[in-house]
C-alpha cells in the first residue's frame, strides 16, 4: 500500500526530518524547518544534483545570486504584471480564497429547510434538503464573496530605511531570472561557447494563497534550476538544436530521479497542452510523480525560446547576445530550462523510500534510500556498552569514518532496537563492535580485529577487518553493491534482531 502523507509527516517530525516552522507559537503558514536528518538529506539531494549536472559536465557552470534583485528584473520578466492569482474575499469572516478553488472545497450551509441547521456539504454538491447550491462563503456559510481581484504572489519588501514606493522590491519568486540577468557576465568571464548552461540552487518565495500538502507547496522553498543556452540556428541530428536539447534534458532529468531510487511506475512525463503553455514557452514537459496526494508535478522542463534574454535586453538597454563565429552574426540564444524543487524532490525520495514489512513477526519500517541520499551513511553500535574496549573501539571507528561521511554512534538501546531505529531513517549500513572484535583480556583471549557490517536492505551481516572499513564503505556508498562485499568477505549471517547478547 502506498504511504500516506500523514505517515510521512509524523515520521518526519518524530525522527527529525521536518518540523513545522515556529511550532511553539502555533506554527506559521506553510513554511517548514528541516531538522538534523532533513538537512542532511536535503544537502545530499543538492550535492548530487550539482555533481551530476554541473561538476561532471564541461558545458555547465554555476551561479549563486542574491535573493533581493533590482525591481526592474520582475517587471521585465513579467512577474509584476502576470504572476497573479484571482482572489475573492468573504465580507463576513474575511477569509480569502483563490477564485478558481472556491468550488473545489466543502461548503458550510445553514439550511432554511431544516430550521437553519448547519451542514458541511462536499465540494460541488447541492444541499440534500433544500437543493441549494453554494453562493456564499464556503468557510463561514454566511458572507457574500467579493468579485475576483488579481493578487500578486510575490512577497514585497523595502530596500533601505525609507518604506516608500521607490524602495519597493521583492523576494525572488524564482532563481531563473538571475541567470538571464548575469548571462553576459558569465559568458564573458568564462569564455563559453554555445551550447552551455548556468545552474543555480537557492531559495525562492511565493505568497501562495492555498499552499499545503506538507512540503509539496510552501511559501518559502528551494529550487534547483538550469538555464541551458542553445544557438537556435544550429541543428543536432537534423533537428533544431533547442528541440533536440529539450528532449535530451527531459531524458537526463528522468534518468537522474530513477538513478537515485524513484521507481519507474511512480514517474511519468506530462506534455503541456497548447492552451496551458506560458506565452513565451515553445514547449513544456513536466516530470510528474505519484505523490501521496496523487500525480503531481515534480519538475518542469521548458523551452523558453529567446523570450527572457530579449525582455531583459529591452528593459535594461544592454545587449544580451552571443557572437556566432561561424556565421559571423550576433544571435539571441534560445534557452531550455530544467527547473526542480528541492523540497518536492525530498518529498518524492522520502515517499518512494518508505516501506513497511514484517520481519520475524514484527513490523519493520525502513526507508530504502539510495546510499548517496541517506542522511546517515553508517551507524556504529557497540554490542556491550559496559565493556570499555568495545566502546572505545566503536568511538574510534566513528571518528575515523566521520572524516569521510556522516556517521553516528548510538548505545542507548539493545542492538535489535538500534537496528530498527537506523532502518527507520534509512541508514544503509551499521557497524557493530563485539567481544570477538576486542577479545577478552581476563580470559587471555585476543580479539580478531573484525567488526560486523549489517546491510539495511537484506539485513545480512558480514565480518570485516576494521582496517578495511573505509574502502569497503567507499565502494558501497558509490554503487551499493552489497553482493560484492559478501563475495569478498563471506561468512554471511542474518541480523539477529532481538535475541542478541546484550539485550535486556
Ligand atoms: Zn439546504
Ligand atoms: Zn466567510
Amino acid at each position: 500500500m502506498p504511504v500516506t502523507m500523514d505517515t510521512l509527516v509524523s515520521l518526519s517530525k518524530r525522527r527529525g526530518f521536518v518540523f513545522q516552522s515556529s511550532e511553539i507559537y502555533g506554527g506559521t503558514g506553510s513554511v517548514w524547518d528541516y531538522g538534523p536528518l532533513g538537512v542532511e538529506l536535503k544537502q545530499n539531494i543538492k550535492r548530487l544534483w550539482w555533481r551530476d549536472f554541473v561538476q561532471s559536465r564541461a558545458d555547465m557552470v554555476g551561479l549563486d545570486a542574491s535573493i533581493l534583485m533590482h525591481p526592474m528584473v520582475w517587471t521585465a520578466s513579467g512577474h509584476v504584471d502576470k504572476f497573479t492569482d484571482p482572489m475573492v474575499d468573504c465580507h463576513e469572516c474575511r477569509h480569502r480564497f483563490r477564485a478558481d478553488h472556491v468550488d473545489a472545497r466543502p461548503w458550510t450551509h445553514y439550511c432554511p429547510a431544516t430550521k437553519g441547521n448547519k451542514f458541511v456539504i462536499p465540494a460541488g454538491e447541492a444541499c440534500g434538503h433544500c437543493g441549494a447550491r453554494r453562493t456564499l462563503c464556503p468557510e463561514c456559510g454566511k458572507g457574500e464573496l467579493t468579485a475576483p481581484r488579481q493578487f500578486n504572489l510575490m512577497f514585497k519588501t523595502f530596500m533601505g530605511p525609507v518604506e516608500d514606493e521607490a524602495a519597493l522590491t521583492y523576494l525572488r519568486p524564482e532563481t531563473a531570472q538571475a541567470m538571464f540577468v548575469n548571462f553576459d557576465n558569465v559568458l564573458q568571464s568564462m569564455r563559453l561557447k554555445l551550447p552551455f548552461g548556468i545552474a543555480q540552487a537557492g531559495r525562492s518565495f511565493r505568497n501562495e494563497i492555498t499552499p499545503g500538502n506538507f512540503i509539496f507547496r510552501t511559501r518559502e522553498f528551494e529550487q534547483m534550476e538550469i538555464e541551458y543556452f542553445v544557438n537556435p540556428h544550429d541543428t543536432v541530428e537534423g533537428r533544431p538544436a533547442d528541440e533536440w536539447w529539450h528532449d535530451r534534458w527531459i531524458a537526463d532529468c528522468m534518468a537522474w530521479f530513477r538513478r537515485y531510487g524513484l521507481r519507474e511506475e511512480n514517474l511519468r512525463l506530462r506534455e503541456h497542452e497548447k492552451a496551458e503553455l506560458a506565452h513565451y514557452a515553445k514547449r513544456t514537459v513536466d516530470i510528474d510523480y505519484l505523490f501521496p496526494i496523487g500525480w503531481s508535478e515534480l519538475m518542469g522542463i521548458a523551452n523558453r525560446s529567446d523570450y527572457d534574454l530579449k525582455q531583459h535586453s529591452k528593459f535594461s538597454g544592454k545587449s544580451l547576445t552571443y557572437f556566432d563565429e561561424e556565421r559571423k552574426e550576433h544571435i539571441v540564444p534560445f534557452v531550455v530550462e530544467p527547473a526542480a524543487g528541492v523540497d518536492r524532490a525530498l518529498l518524492a525520495f522520502l515517499a518512494d523510500a518508505y516501506q513497511e514489512e514484517e520481519v520475524r513477526g514484527e513490523k519493520r519500517v525502513v526507508l530504502r534510500f539510495h546510499p548517496e541520499l541517506a542522511p546517515v551513511k553508517v551507524a556504529v553500535l557497540p554490542l556491550l556498552k559496559k565493556r570499555e574496549e568495545i566502546v572505545r573501539t566503536a568511538h574510534g571507528i566513528r571518528a575515523a569514518l566521520s572524516r569521510h561521511f556522516r556517521v553516528v554512534y548510538d548505545d542507548t538501546a539493545a542492538i535489535g532496537r538500534l537496528y530498527r531505529r537506523q532502518d527507520e531513517v534509512g541508514t544503509p549500513y551499521c557497524v557493530t563492535v563485539d567481544v570477538q572484535t576486542v577479545g577478552d583480556r581476563d580470559k587471555g583471549e585476543s580479539g580478531d580485529g573484525r567488526v560486523t557490517i549489517r546491510d539495511r536492505d537484506s539485513m545480512q551481516q558480514v565480518r570485516v577487518p576494521e582496517g578495511e572499513l573505509l574502502p569497503v564503505f567507499r565502494g558501497l556508498l558509490e554503487d551499493g553493491d552489497w553482493g560484492a562485499v559478501v563475495a569478498r568477505f563471506g561468512g554471511v549471517t542474518a541480523d539477529a534482531g532481538r535475541s542478541r547478547e546484550g539485550d535486556p
